[in-house]
């Protein structure tokens, strides 16, 4: 029943609730609250703590205005001989006369520390004189709410709902397995969703609001099967057409492998293995494979590419950046040319007649691999016979940019997908945000590589860092000093850039210092890069640009600035700069002084781990996940009641459930209209 067929419900109205994904009866009842107030009994004026939410009652005993930078309205009130200031910072000047010694007041708001005590800032309150206002019956349920529509509208209107289900106007289907509600001894599906919007006054509101209790979970359980489901039909669609089938029958892999001047380590080996079962059947390949920086993730790209020209068929290899588009030429030409393939370079800010080369030679099919940056997946590009894609740093491209380079395969054809990553993905996440890839994990780094020595240093050492520096080249190593991220400004992080650049060339006497940042060409960016691969330039002052895909042995010191402002799995990436050469290397992240506990603790964690998966766990735990996978891909999760972290646990339990769902694709439909509705936006590709 859509939502106008309710009594007082216009199209105006409508249209805001269509806003919150509100559109049927059923949605205002899956709409839950985020929280809950107790206004069903008083805090005595002596019991309050700060820092809380409460109802109170007490006698106005003065009301004065106070000045300081503006005025402000102070009233106290007392009861037993506790007393309590409300601090009002607009308001009217009847408002003000209202508040008359002897008078009565009812109060709600929250309690904090003041300059004269406690006191509650703007409470909502009404004054009476003898007969005090009724207590309210139940916890008021706090629901999330849009402009224009406040948390008291929302709240009825969620309430008229609640009679159509009582009258059996609407109906409630079942959607859990019978097994799963009798393992949990869950309750019925209406009597959870009652004890969400209107619990027993006996439970304690601050155990409501983190206890997982039955009827919770039974929610929970219903968000985290949609979730699933969702992401399965996504996969389903993106395999909806054949790949071609990548059989063993010439050799091109065979010769890479053996011109390496080293052996594949264990963890390559079966990586390989897995992405070649999916490359010989006809299902198109949706595969992650995740490693730490530095565990050889590229060499396997390069297997793959073989495999896939040995099959005829052409390779587009996309990087979310110049520079790692650069890279990745580099090696794969250094890997691929000698094999006598063709190697391509497609990007935005290639000149007109390059352009028009490459293009040519991508839509002739004379060009084998094809590598680039966005530019990739335009319109203008055709493909002979596109049959592998691989793209590195997932994070960076949305499902939607996978899919349309995926799209430009052979009419009625599908490709193989391979994105590699080397932000290490703690498994709930790969499970929720990922879950429509299959995953492959490289956990073993090429033997002879030494731990990085992480320290951390007040900013207030500079002098010395800098004199470090100097020693290290003056041995012949070779430096990166990192400028991360000041206020989200591309234009304020490229400027501490260029200062510290300024800086160090005029510290460092016959040191040659370069500098990389997102502002400078295309070109630019190259030629600072080479300079530094070449050893000319010792110092190279970047801002994160570098984050990935760079690789100069000799460089073995890294200094980052102002590391606690960016997020550890941004730090232990750049720190993995460093560490592929012979000598030990160091890597200091310095920071802004005071460090919050927090912020020490973050930054601790890089000091004793060198282990992606542990250091992203962490960081999933200390910043949620919405912070971990970037704002881009937040709104893949969104789950209303699920927490990832609280309820990691129920994720295999649910995923297998989920397959079992496959017989039943009412259900299904139903479940995901249930819970993901309209947001299936992220999924439908
Ligand atoms: P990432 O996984 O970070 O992309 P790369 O693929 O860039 O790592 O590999 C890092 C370095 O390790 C490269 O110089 C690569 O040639 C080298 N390498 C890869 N596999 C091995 C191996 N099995 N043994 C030794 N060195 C390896
Ligand atoms: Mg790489």
């Amino acid at each position: 029943m859509e939502v106008s067929h309710l009594k007082g419900i216009g199209p105006a109205l409508a249209a805001k609730l269509a806003k919150l994904g509100l559109h049927t009866v059923t949605d205002l009842l899956f709409h839950l609250p985020n929280r809950f107030q107790d206004r069903t009994q008083l805090v005595p004026l002596h019991r309050l703590a700060p820092n809380t939410a409460c109802l109170v009652d007490g006698k106005i005993t003065s009301c004065t205005l106070q000045r300081g930078r503006r005025v402000s309205l102070r009233v106290t009130i007392e009861h037993h001989g506790a007393k309590l200031g409300l601090r009002f910072m607009h308001f009217h000047a009847a408002q003000a006369k209202s508040f008359i010694s002897g008078r009565n007041v009812r109060c709600f708001g929250e309690i904090r520390p003041g300059p004269q005590g406690l006191e509650m800032v703007h409470p909502e309150y009404v004054l009476f004189d003898s007969q005090a206002p009724a207590l309210a019956e139940q916890l008021t349920p706090i629901y999330p709410t849009t402009e224009g529509l406040g948390p008291a509208r929302i709240a009825k209107l969620i309430a008229i709902a609640w009679e159509q289900l009582e009258q059996g106007k609407v109906v409630l289907e079942e959607l859990l397995p019978r097994q799963l509600v009798t393992k949990y001894k869950l309750p019925s599906l209406e009597e959870s969703l009652r004890q969400l919007h209107y619990p027993h006054l006996a439970q304690d509101i601050e155990q409501l609001q983190h206890q997982v209790t039955p009827a919770k979970l039974r929610l929970v359980l219903e968000e985290l099967l949609a979730q699933q489901l969702t992401l399965s039909q996504a996969k389903q669609n993106s395999q909806q057409l054949p790949a071609p089938v990548m059989a063993a029958h010439k050799s091109l892999e065979q010769a890479l492998i053996k011109g390496l001047p080293f052996q594949l380590t264990l963890a390559q080996q079966r990586v390989w293995e897995e992405v070649l079962a999916d490359l010989e059947t006809p299902a198109p390949m949706v595969r992650m494979v995740q490693g730490d920086v530095g565990s050889g993730k590229t060499v396997l790209a390069a297997l793959a590419a073989c495999r896939a020209i040995d099959n005829g068929c052409q390779v587009a290899i996309l990087a979310p950046t110049e520079i790692l588009a650069e890279q990745h030429l580099h090696s794969f030409s250094h890997w691929l040319d000698p094999l006598g393939i063709n190697v391509v370079w497609l990007t935005g800010k290639q000149k007109a007649q390059p352009r028009r080369q490459s293009l040519a030679a991508i839509a002739s099919g004379e060009g084998q691999v094809i590598i680039g940056t966005h530019a990739l997946f335009q319109e203008a590009v055709h493909y002979q016979h596109l049959g592998l894609v691989i793209i590195d740093e997932q994070h960076r491209f949305g499902v939607a940019q996978r899919h349309s380079l995926v799209k430009k395969a052979p009419e009625g054809c599908g490709a193989h997908q391979l994105v590699m990553t080397a932000t290490p993905i703690p498994r709930s996440l790969a499970m929720s945000a990922y879950g429509d890839l299959d995953h492959s994990i490289v956990d073993e780094l090429p033997p002879g590589r030494k731990p990085i020595n992480s320290v951390l240093l007040n900013n207030t050492k500079r002098e010395e860092v800098i004199e470090r520096i100097r020693l290290a080249c003056e041995s012949g190593q070779q430096v990166y000093w990192i400028c991360p991220l000041i206020e989200a400004s591309d234009a304020l992080e490229c400027e501490a850039a260029q200062d510290t650049c300024a800086l160090l060339t005029q510290q460092l006497e016959g040191i040659n210092v370069g500098l990389v940042h997102g502002r400078l060409t295309g070109t630019e960016k190259a030629e600072s890069m080479a300079l530094f691969k070449a050893g000319h330039v010792q110092v190279l002052v970047a801002t994160t640009v570098v984050e990935v895909g760079v690789d100069v042995p000799n460089a073995n010191l890294m200094v980052i600035d102002n590391a606690e402002r960016l997020g550890l799995a941004q730090l232990h990436q750049l720190r993995g700069r460093v560490g592929r050469g012979q000598a030990q290397s160091h890597c200091l992240f310095m920071y802004q002084a005071p460090l919050s506990a927090m912020g020490r603790e973050r930054l601790d964690i890089l000091r004793q781990s060198s282990d992606g998966f542990v250091i992203a766990e962490k960081d999933l735990q200390l910043r949620g996940p919405g912070e971990v996978l970037g704002t881009r891909q937040a709104g893949a999760i969104g789950l209303k009641i699920a927490d990832l972290l609280r309820d990691a646990h129920l994720l295999p339990e649910v995923q297998q459930i989920a397959a079992s769902y496959a017989a039943y694709p009412e259900k299904t439909a139903q479940i995901i209209q249930r819970w993901v509705g309209d947001n299936q936006v992220f999924a439908k590709v």
